[in-house]
């Protein structure tokens, strides 16, 4: 489990990225960072892309209800306009972000503020997701969590999609998307029953 390097003294911040596949607890974790500063009295601000309308229009909400809310925005550079005090920033679904996220969060980081980014590391063909590959180069900590295989229960790193939408991004749940692991996406179609 991640644990807090600490305030103390710091005199610049950092960044944190969880990443991982869909179903892998991405949100989640990101909740109870945000939650733990919170409780620790610090000043937390919560972005997300304005794209994610998937459950509600100003919360981050995880696949388990455990919300928390969240200012939905189009652009990365508007997450520099948070209050002074504020210490800690979340970024929920980053992979839709502009490429410019990465270069906002190191200022932010410079200004001595803790940047914690949840998002997919990879896209439905397995490929890396937007700003995520930058933001994992630039992160002080990186954790990756993992989804269980629908198919073999082995650790699942990708996001099997099983409509047959072509473009990247498709918003939609368990009824789009499946957690496995490399092997059992990389058998694609075989192992789609539900499509048959
Ligand atoms: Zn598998």
């Amino acid at each position: 489990m991640f644990l807090e390097p600490g305030f103390g003294n710091q005199r610049s911040g950092w960044i944190e990225v969880i990443c991982g596949s869909m179903f892998s607890g991405k949100t989640e974790e990101l909740i109870r960072r945000l939650k733990r500063a919170r409780i620790a009295n610090q000043k937390v601000e919560v972005f997300k892309p304005s794209k994610d309308v998937r459950y509600d229009d100003k919360k981050v909400v995880s696949h388990d209800e455990n919300a928390m809310l969240s200012r939905p925005i189009v652009l990365s550079k508007e997450i520099m306009s948070i209050h002074e005090e504020t210490q800690v920033i979340g970024i929920d679904e980053a992979q839709f972000f502009d490429s410019d996220l990465p270069k906002f969060c190191v200022a932010l980081a410079e200004q001595g503020k803790r940047v914690i980014i949840a998002g997919l590391d990879m896209d439905f063909r397995g490929e890396p997701f937007g700003p995520m590959p930058n933001l994992l180069a630039v992160a002080e900590y990186i954790t990756k969590v993992h989804a269980i295989c629908s198919h073999c229960g082995n650790l699942a790193t990708h996001s099997y999609r099983l409509s047959e939408e072509k473009q990247t991004i498709v918003l939609g749940e368990k009824d789009k998307y499946e957690p496995r692991c490399r092997t059992c996406f990389s058998m694609g179609t075989i192992l789609d029953f539900r499509h048959k």
